[in-house]
């Protein structure tokens, strides 16, 4: 079984695919073709590198990167200033005007972020789960009324009935898309 082959739910090109999570965007096909809704995989692997990308991209969608020149010059994750990452209050801010998104790497939030009730300033937030090969996103449809809330009656659908190797999804209806993890099976 290849992804590839997928007809409902289509692999965007660039989606670099692991063999944790293609086999369930394989299993996940037909839940899609019985709803005859079209939809697409948006991410799948991704490292530090690739997320500082996105925290770039967010930044500027949010209207936030005039305020942050060093994390839009940050070429490297790594890179630190006065013992924070460059990118860190950037990516903290971001949590801050509700985008759910994890930090390149393993960091502490330097905002207020509500998370169920919960501020989690202060916490360490991990990577990315992308960046250990067991997550993929399903993106809503484009144009201007694009959500994801179609693709979740499927998903939520897919959940019940138990796909092999599917353990969670979370909606991110401020990124248009539904992460969702994997684990080996
Ligand atoms: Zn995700």
């Amino acid at each position: 079984m290849k992804a590839a082959d997928n007809v409902f739910l289509v692999v965007k090109p660039g989606v670099v695919l692991t063999p944790i999570i293609e086999p369930v965007i394989c299993s996940l096909e037909i839940y899609f073709r019985e709803a005859g809704l079209k939809a697409f995989v948006t991410s799948g692997l991704r490292d530090a590198h690739d997320q500082l990308r996105i925290v770039k991209k967010y930044l500027i969608a949010k209207g936030l990167d005039k305020h942050y020149p060093a994390t839009m010059a940050c070429k490297h994750p790594m890179e630190k200033d006065r013992g924070y990452y460059v990118w860190q209050l950037a990516w903290s801010h971001l949590l801050n005007v509700g985008v759910i998104i994890n930090p390149p790497l393993a960091s502490e939030c330097l905002m207020d972020y509500f998370r169920n009730g919960k501020n989690r300033k202060g916490q360490i937030i991990n990577q990315t789960p992308h960046a250990n090969g067991t997550s993929f996103d399903i993106g809503g449809a484009g144009g201007d009324d694009a959500t994801i809330k179609d693709e979740l009656v499927v998903m939520e659908r897919a959940m019940k009935a138990k796909v092999k190797g599917l353990i969670y999804i979370l909606p991110e209806h401020n990124n248009n898309a539904i992460h969702c993890d994997c684990v080996r099976s």
